[in-house]
């Protein structure tokens, strides 16, 4: 497989990986190193969002473990594409300067 393995910063102490690269635990910078990339199998609710200049997207949760995970919008449109919203309400709303359209809950209905 050659799109099985990542690039992650390990710390040459106590193996822990930190994406800003450093360990506070042990105090000293981590490494770069390869590993397999691991998977999760789950049913996983969507409970937050994210965005930052470069990246934005959905914060899911695994119901089981509570563990959450990042998904970037670019990953979670290919898995929405196409999915349809039927019979809903959509309103016109302004963020900021920027003009747009919402989904009507049935609350807000
Ligand atoms: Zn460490």
């Amino acid at each position: 497989m050659a799109n099985g393995k990542i690039n992650v910063l390990t710390c040459p102490a106590c193996g822990s990986e930190y994406e800003h690269g450093y360990c506070y635990s042990c105090r000293c910078y981590c490494r770069k190193a390869t590993r397999d990339k691991r998977r999760v199998t789950g049913d996983f609710t969507v409970v937050d969002w994210f965005s930052s200049r470069s990246s934005a997207g959905l914060i899911v949760e695994d119901t089981r473990s509570g563990q959450r995970y990042p998904l970037y919008m670019s990953d979670v449109f290919d898995f929405i594409n196409g999915v349809q919203l039927t019979s809903r309400t959509l309103e016109e709303t302004k963020k900021g300067s920027a003009y747009g359209w919402k989904v009507i809950t049935k609350e807000g209905a």
